[in-house]
């Protein structure tokens, strides 16, 4: 990478914040619950073979969405189990089983397929069976669940390691979605229950993610799979802030490439959204939705530059957007930029910049895009 390709734009992500982070994940659980680290999408969009390897000490293993981002990840964790949590395609099924990574069952025809494969590879094939309680996605349901894991459990090339499940509103207070939230994990208990019932047991089992992770002790099973809490965000609004401390560790940068007045009546970026009422002074951004920062923003966000805010003005284009600098009179080409972090004494986190745009800080994490690069520190 040439040096200026960070000045037009650079996430800096902290990863000594992540693991601190998990430290902090660790010492909110109860028992012995393992942590399963939740790297897919890229690590939330910090760079999943980094955060992996920075980690590998504080989890006790790793998942991810897809095959590709499992065969990707393998490639620098070989130490530890890697679940494949969303749907495998069959034709995925060989290199999978190649390399030791734990797939993600939900009909036996697909587990028929897998141990088909295996025994192709003179190999066992490692089994996640995904229960749906409640979250509607993918999964047997409660009712067929039993049934079919004890079929599946006795396809020989089949090893079953692991069962799990999601939640749908465990970031929720209310007290319809807290008994909702148990409601599925009694679903998902009573299915272990009768599995063990019928001498299948389960090394692993787990149904909290990082909500349920805080608020629903009860969910804490043999292990718990944490993804954004590790990035330094909780899952939503109504997740307590106090049980467990995180910090964000991803800053997005910039520079002010073009800092210039302009004069009542004028007009900033496409559609003439914009329109000076006075004169007044604007500062361009290099970088826009093409990097993943959400036009949504346009006339609605804000970043900070010599540690004051500047307000968006016009339309984010795909590459540049442009802010006021009115009231900030010492502001000119060159000046540090941050859209999403610390300046001074001003923060901008992911979370402003979710509600802006009526969507999750996860989706705001995933979304910055591959045209940024990316550094990190310790
Ligand atoms: C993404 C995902 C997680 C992690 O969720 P967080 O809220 O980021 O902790 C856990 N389990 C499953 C099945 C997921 O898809």
């Amino acid at each position: 990478m040439k040096d200026y390709s960070l000045y037009r734009a650079y996430a800096k992500v902290d990863l000594g914040a992540i693991k601190n982070n998990l430290i902090s994940v660790r010492s909110a659980l109860s028992g012995t619950s393992n942590i399963i680290g939740v790297v897919k999408a890229d690590a939330y969009g910090h760079g999943a073979a980094k955060v992996a390897c920075a980690v590998r000490e504080h989890v006790g293993a790793f998942a991810v969405a897809t095959p590709e981002e499992a065969l990707e990840l393998r490639e620098i964790i070989n130490d530890k189990p890697i679940y494949v949590l969303g749907y495998s395609h069959p034709d995925a099924y060989a290199d999978l089983i190649e390399k030791d990574i734990v797939i993600a069952i939900f009909r036996y025809s697909d587990a028929l397929l897998l141990s088909d494969c295996a025994k192709k590879l003179k190999k066992k094939a490692k089994v996640n069976i995904k229960i749906d309680t409640g979250m509607g996605r993918i999964g047997f349901t409660a009712k067929e669940a039993l049934g079919e894991t004890l079929k599946i459990s006795k396809l020989p090339e089949i090893l079953i390691c692991t069962s799990f499940m999601h939640f749908s509103v465990s970031d929720s207070k209310l007290k319809e979605d807290i008994d909702f939230t148990k409601e599925q994990q009694s679903k998902f208990t009573n299915y272990i229950k009768g599995c063990e019932e019928n001498s299948l047991t389960f090394s692993h089992v787990s149904s909290a993610s990082s909500a349920a992770c805080i608020e629903m002790p009860f969910t804490h099973a043999t292990d718990v799979r944490v993804g954004i809490l590790m990035y330094g965000y909780y899952p939503s609004k109504s997740v307590s802030r106090d049980k467990v401390k995180v910090t964000p560790a991803l800053s997005l940068h910039s520079h002010a490439v073009q800092v210039k007045e302009i004069e009542a009546g004028d007009s900033v970026g496409y559609g003439r959204t914009f329109v000076a009422k006075e004169k007044m002074r604007v500062a361009t951004i290099p970088l826009g939705y093409g990097d993943g920062y959400p036009r949504l923003l346009s006339n609605k966000g804000r970043v900070l530059i010599r540690g004051k805010f500047a307000p968006i003005i016009g339309r984010i284009c795909m590459d540049m957007f442009m802010v006021d600098v009115s009231a900030i009179p010492e502001a000119e080409y060159g000046d540090e930029v941050v859209l999403i972090g610390r300046q001074g004494e001003n923060t901008i986190d992911a979370d402003e910049l979710a509600s802006l745009t009526d969507t999750i800080s996860y989706e705001i994490l995933c979304d910055i895009g591959k045209r940024v690069p990316r550094i990190y520190i310790q």
